[in-house]
């Protein structure tokens, strides 16, 4: 019953740390290139793997996202 947890790394380009959070690729993608930054993922992958460093850039603008989905619905 022993579960090995698979060490991800950041799917930034050129980014090499650790990952800690997982966003949504397209979520991911959108936040990650208006910071000026690129994914290292293939287009099929639903998942975006993000260090510490490289999710708190984009939090933000992921929460943006959500106010405006909130918005939406009124
Ligand atoms: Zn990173």
């Amino acid at each position: 019953m022993t579960e090995i947890p698979v060490k991800k790394s950041c799917d930034v380009e050129g980014c090499s740390k650790e990952s800690k959070k997982t966003v949504s690729r397209e979520k991911a993608g959108a936040a990650i290139k208006e910071a000026g930054l690129n994914l290292s993922v293939r287009d099929k992958v639903t998942k975006a793997h993000l260090c510490a460093d490289h999710y708190r850039k984009i939090k933000k603008k992921l929460k943006k996202d959500r106010e405006i989905d909130r918005l939406r619905w009124g």
